[in-house]
């Protein structure tokens, strides 16, 4: 009897074989136009002499471009690069999102990033986190995942940091940050949400570099440039490759989104006229916009205020708001410890 399998995904690449390859990562996927067919979600991985293992992986979200485009033209390099360790490439983890430019899944309507740690009898997208959640984690020392703001927000070029529980692992967490050297990096918060990629790796124990490098579902060049420099400075301080042929970095500038007070919402249904803009430091109470009641233009707009001091690091795309719309994100200036 053949033991049940973790997962019911197919992946078509070797882990442990020497050398370049790229295969699929096949997800069952059985519907009206193809009743044995599954979803192969491209990946590369590149294995050299021992060290550790490093997981870049784009396209969490559909809409977010950067990302995946740095690992594509990654990608063209590795065939003729020699490296210390392991390297696994997944330009677009959500692949079917990807191909639509959307954030969620265009099969079953989920939001990657919020459906981990996955299921295996799941849904496509559930049994791929719960594939990448058992079978890519726990190959890996270092994970990246890359993301921007996406359709619906703006986002300053950014890395999102979050420090490893185990305090002995935060001087090597913080020389891979400024190794990565974006010229910011959020600590950022996300009000409790435990159900991300990021929140899987950190159960895992394995060092987790995030970012946001830029939105509006199309490609920042600048955040582009980013997130290539970056990456080839943290593989060499991972011990991945020699000195990166990029720019050194001028230093990165830490910031903290501290709870809900750093967050704009949308307490009604209407049309938003913002008074800031992506970057702008502000002020609390001071004004962030109005939203118009397009059914009463008439009637008088209602004021929005920050509740914090702090720089807008991210905005919405959309003007028009409903409840509990997120407007835009701010974070302070902040120290490590
Ligand atoms: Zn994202």
């Amino acid at each position: 009897m053949t033991a049940t399998p973790r997962s019911l995904i197919q992946c078509t690449v070797d882990f442990d074989a020497p050398g370049f390859q790229t295969g699929t990562l096949n997800v069952p996927y059985s519907h009206d136009r193809s009743a044995y067919g599954h979803i192969p979600i491209p990946i590369a991985v590149l294995n050299g002499s021992p060290g550790p293992t490093v997981l870049l992986t784009g396209g969490n979200h559909g809409d977010e471009f950067e990302g995946p485009l740095a690992l594509m033209k990654l990608l063209q390099t590795l065939p003729r690069q020699s490296i210390r360790g392991r390297l696994i490439v997944i330009p677009a983890l959500n692949f079917p999102a990807f191909l639509k430019g959307r954030r969620t899944s265009p099969i079953d309507g989920c939001n990657l990033n919020r459906i981990f740690p996955g299921n295996r009898n799941g849904t496509v997208s559930e049994m791929l986190a719960h594939y990448v959640d058992t079978e890519l984690f726990p190959l890996a020392d270092i994970v990246v995942d890359l993301h921007a703001g996406g359709a619906s927000f703006n986002h300053s070029p950014m890395v999102l940091a979050a420090l490893p529980a185990d305090a002995r692992r935060h001087d090597e967490y913080i020389r891979l940050i400024d190794a990565f050297g974006a010229p910011h990096t959020m600590v950022m918060d996300l009000l409790g949400e435990d159900r991300t990629y990021g929140a899987a790796v950190e159960r895992h124990g394995k060092l987790f570099v995030c970012g946001e490098f830029g939105g509006f579902g199309t490609c920042n060049i600048d955040g582009l440039s980013i997130v290539e420099h970056g990456l080839a400075r943290l593989l060499h301080a991972a011990g991945l490759t020699g000195a990166a042929d990029v720019p050194a970095s001028s230093g990165t500038r830490l910031l903290r989104v501290e709870g809900t007070r750093h967050y704009l919402f949308a307490p009604e249904h209407g049309v938003f006229e913002p008074m800031f803009k992506l970057g702008d430091r502000v002020q609390a109470g001071q004004a962030a916009g109005r939203i118009f009641n397009p059914h009463a233009p008439w009637e008088s707009p209602r004021v929005l205020h920050f509740e914090a001091d702090g720089i807008v690091v991210c905005i919405r795309s959309f003007t028009g708001v409903e409840p509990g719309d997120c407007i835009a994100l701010c974070a302070s200036d902040a120290q490590w410890f």
